[in-house]
C-alpha cells in the first residue's frame, strides 16, 4: 500500500494549483459581482480564454483519450485535479473534454457530436430526469414513436443542467414501454433546431437548470446513441462518473474554507484574545479538518478503482454520500466562525453554502446512496471490513 502521489503526479497537482492561484482565485471578486447582477459568472470568451492559457500548460481533454487530442490524464488524476480545481468558486472546466457516454457514438455521430464538443464548438446537456421521475427513474414517461425513418419524441425534462445553454440534448426516451426502463429506454441526440424548447429555472445556486419541452419533434432514427433500447446502461455510465466527482470537488472547496476559517481565527479578537484561542472554535477546525481527510481518502479510493478498472460503484456511492454532506457541514462551521462577517455578501462563504446543498441532492439524493451502500450490504455484494 502506497499514499503518496508520485513525481508526475505531484507536478501536475502543483502546476494546477499555481494555475488556479494565479488564473482564477482573482477573478472571484468579478465572478461575485457578474453573479449577483444575474449575468454568468463568467462569460463564454472569458472562459475560452482561461481554457487557453490552461491548454498551454497541457490540460487539455484531462479524460479525453490521446486519440482525440486529449491527455486522457486517468481517474487518480482527474480526482486531485478536481480537488484543486474547487478551491475556487470561479466556474471554470478545462476545455477538450465530452461527456463520456458521447464515446458510444458512431462514427458519423462522432463527426457531428462528440468531436465539435470537445472542441468547445457544441454544447451537450443530458437529460434524464422527469418532473415525475428523479430518484426513480422506473417511472420515466418521455415517449419516442418510430415513424417511417424517424422517431417522434413527445415529453418534459426537468433540472437539466446547461439545458438552456445546449446545442444539443442527450435524451432518454421510452421506445419499448412494455420492457420498462431498464430494458425499452434509448438515448438520442437531439439538435436544439429539431424543435425542443427550453426554459431556466431559478435556484437557490448561482446557476440554474433548465425543463426542455418536446412535443412531436422529430429525430432521425440514425440520431440513436448507442443502440436502441440500450439508454438505461448508458445513463447509468454517466451518473456513476459524475458521483465520485462531486465528492472531490467537495474536499477542494472544503480545504479552501477551512484555510479561511484558520486564517480568520487567527486576528478575530474577542474579550482580548483570537477566538482561535477558544477551544469552542478548536474543536470546529479540528472536525472539520478530519472530515476533510477522511472524504479525501473516500475520493481517491473511488478513483483508484476506476483506474484499475474496477467495479467502483459502491464506494463512488460511499465517497459522494460523505464528502456532500462533509462539505455541507464544514461550509457551516466556517460561516458560524466568521460570525456576522459570515452571512454576508462581502465574503463568498454564503455562496459556497448555497451552491454545496445541491451536491445532496443530483447525481443520487443522500437517501439513494444509502439505500445503494445498504442493499450492497444487506445483499452481500460488499462484506463489512471488507475493501477489496
Ligand atoms: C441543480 C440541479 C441540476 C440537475 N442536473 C441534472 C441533469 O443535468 N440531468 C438530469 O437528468 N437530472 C438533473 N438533476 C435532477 C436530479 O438528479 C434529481 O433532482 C435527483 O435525482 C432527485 O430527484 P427528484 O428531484 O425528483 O427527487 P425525488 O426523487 O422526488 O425525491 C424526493 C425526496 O425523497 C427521497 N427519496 C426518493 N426515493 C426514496 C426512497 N426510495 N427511499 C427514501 N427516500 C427517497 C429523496 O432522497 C428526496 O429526499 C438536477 C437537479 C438539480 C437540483
Amino acid at each position: 500500500m502506497d499514499f503518496r502521489l508520485t513525481e508526475e503526479q505531484k507536478m501536475i497537482q502543483e502546476t494546477v494549483r499555481a494555475f488556479v492561484k494565479r488564473e482564477l482565485m482573482p477573478l472571484e471578486g468579478e465572478v461575485l459581482r457578474n453573479e449577483r447582477e444575474g449575468r454568468p459568472g463568467l462569460d463564454r470568451a472569458k472562459l475560452r480564454e482561461l481554457q487557453q492559457k490552461a491548454r498551454e500548460l497541457g490540460f487539455w481533454g484531462i479524460n479525453t483519450p490521446e486519440e482525440y487530442g486529449g491527455a486522457n490524464l486517468g481517474p487518480i488524476m482527474t480526482a486531485v485535479i478536481t480537488i484543486e480545481l474547487y478551491r475556487t468558486f470561479v466556474p471554470f472546466t478545462f476545455g477538450g473534454s465530452a461527456d463520456n457516454i458521447l464515446y458510444s457514438c458512431n462514427e458519423e455521430q462522432k463527426k457531428r457530436y462528440l468531436i465539435p464538443t470537445i472542441n468547445g464548438e457544441r454544447r451537450s446537456c443530458f437529460a434524464l430526469t422527469e418532473p415525475g421521475a428523479g430518484s426513480d427513474v422506473s417511472n420515466l414517461k418521455m415517449r419516442a414513436v418510430k415513424d417511417g425513418h424517424e422517431w417522434v419524441l413527445n415529453g418534459e425534462k426537468i433540472f437539466i443542467t446547461n439545458g438552456n445553454e445546449a446545442d444539443f440534448a442527450m435524451v432518454f426516451a421510452l421506445t419499448d414501454p412494455e420492457k420498462g426502463v431498464r430494458e425499452g429506454l434509448t438515448c438520442f441526440l437531439v439538435d436544439r433546431e429539431m424543435g425542443w424548447r427550453s426554459s431556466y429555472i431559478p435556484t437557490m445556486g448561482s446557476w440554474g437548470p433548465a425543463a426542455l419541452y418536446f412535443e412531436n419533434v422529430r429525430v432521425p432514427e440514425e440520431n440513436i446513441l448507442g443502440g436502441l433500447n440500450q439508454g438505461y446502461q448508458l445513463a447509468m455510465k454517466w451518473i456513476g462518473a459524475g458521483r465520485w466527482h462531486i465528492a472531490a470537488r467537495a474536499v477542494g472547496a472544503a480545504e479552501r474554507l477551512l484555510e479561511m476559517a484558520i486564517e480568520y481565527s487567527r486576528t478575530r479578537v474577542t474579550f482580548g484574545k483570537p477566538i482561535a484561542e477558544r477551544q469552542a472554535i478548536q474543536w470546529m477546525i479540528a472536525d472539520s479538518y478530519v472530515e476533510i481527510e477522511a472524504a479525501r481518502w473516500l475520493t481517491l479510493f473511488a478513483a483508484w478503482q476506476a483506474e484499475q478498472q474496477m467495479d467502483n460503484r459502491h464506494a463512488a456511492s460511499v465517497a459522494k454520500l460523505y464528502g456532500a454532506n462533509m462539505a455541507n457541514r464544514v461550509v457551516d462551521r466556517v460561516l458560524q466562525i466568521h460570525g456576522g462577517m459570515g452571512y454576508t455578501k462581502e465574503l463568498p462563504i454564503e455562496r459556497w453554502y448555497r451552491e454545496m446543498r445541491v451536491w445532496r441532492i443530483f447525481e443520487g439524493t443522500d437517501e439513494i446512496q444509502r439505500f445503494i451502500i445498504a442493499r450492497n450490504l444487506l445483499r452481500g455484494h460488499v462484506k463489512v471490513g471488507e475493501t477489496l
